[in-house]
């Protein structure tokens, strides 16, 4: 797709500065060539960012459409933006976006990518048609009103446990159907929704090489470690989490060569079973609070300052 770029003039040296420290975020950055600085008017990006101490997720919650802009994904998972997002159609060979009111169907063409050829394989799969995509991020990412902290760069996507039977629901059903929950006692084990198929999906959708992890609840990780008798290696990026029982959420690590993308730390080594038999454990033995503990600090709203600088253009592009 060919953009026509807007914004011509920038200077140089304050594009390289920018880059280089990445915003509020200052964790380390991925190496790689940077988006052509033409899309990124950094004087105009820093106005805004000083003007406006709107929540972020108001600002970037109101837009419809992605941005004019070379594809980039931009901070953190839980911090950052994405850059020329690609919206996933709504329905495809072996896809359904749900819940389309949401607007959440966008995110980086590598992630549009991985969710069309991952739906291809789950549609092998006996029962399922191919996969109801849950969400991604909005049009520009950025924090959202509802839901999610992170899906914020265009990498992330919920796939329902829903076996898809048909890839013709209208937009109106796609509001009303339920996914199904496939946990019992509280994500200690599976219960009688998971099927070998699910297996099946979710080492499909690990073994792809752009995953960096995937989170779903303990007793599912437990139960396909149980189950596999083949090669192990991909249940390293299967993560158990909290909640992810009507959906598992696939993370892609930062795209190569993206300059500004900040990847998580990989999962240790191993297949990582032992360590979700002990989550599997404390929900089931649950060990006494921690008197000592400090409470939980409330959680202050994003602005644009605590994202990287380069999400105020973003926001700012047409
Ligand atoms: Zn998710």
């Amino acid at each position: 797709m060919i953009r026509p770029l807007t914004r011509a003039v920038v200077f140089p040296l304050a594009m390289t500065a920018a880059l280089a420290s990445c915003g509020a975020d200052n964790r380390p950055v991925t190496g790689g060539t940077p988006p052509p600085a033409a899309e990124y008017d950094m004087s105009a990006a820093r106005e805004i960012i000083s003007t406006s101490n709107e929540p972020a997720k108001r600002l970037f919650g109101a837009k419809r459409s992605s941005s004019n802009q070379t594809p980039a994904a931009w901070g953190s998972y839980a911090k950052g933006c994405v850059a020329g997002a690609v919206q996933l159609p709504e329905t495809g060979p072996t896809w359904q976006a749900m819940r389309l009111s949401r607007n959440r169907n966008w995110g980086h063409p590598e992630l549009i990518d991985y969710v069309q050829k991952l739906s291809a394989k789950a549609a092998q799969q006996p029962g399922w048609a191919g996969l109801y995509v849950g969400d991604m991020s909005q049009p520009r990412g950025g924090p959202m009103l509802t839901g999610h902290r992170s899906h914020q760069i265009g990498l992330d996507v919920d796939v329902w446990m829903l076996p898809p039977a048909r890839l013709n629901l209208t937009s109106a059903e796609r509001e009303s159907l339920s996914s199904i929950s496939t946990r019992r006692a509280n994500g200690a084990y599976v219960n009688s929704n998971w099927t070998p198929q699910h297996h099946q999906v979710l080492k499909a959708a690990a073994s792809d090489p752009r995953v960096a992890r995937i989170f779903v609840f303990p007793g599912a990780k437990v139960q396909m470690c149980k189950d596999e008798t083949g090669d192990r290696s991909w249940l390293r990026k299967i993560r158990p989490w909290y909640g992810h029982h009507y959906h598992f959420h696939v993370r892609l690590s930062c795209p190569p060569g993206m300059a500004g993308c900040v990847n998580q730390d990989p999962p240790p080594p191993g297949d990582g079973c032992a360590d979700a038999q002990e989550w599997v454990n404390n929900i089931l033995n649950p060990p006494p609070p921690d008197p000592d503990a400090p409470a939980p600090k409330p959680r202050r709203e994003l602005t644009l300052a605590d994202l990287p600088q380069q999400c105020a253009a973003v926001l700012g592009s047409r």
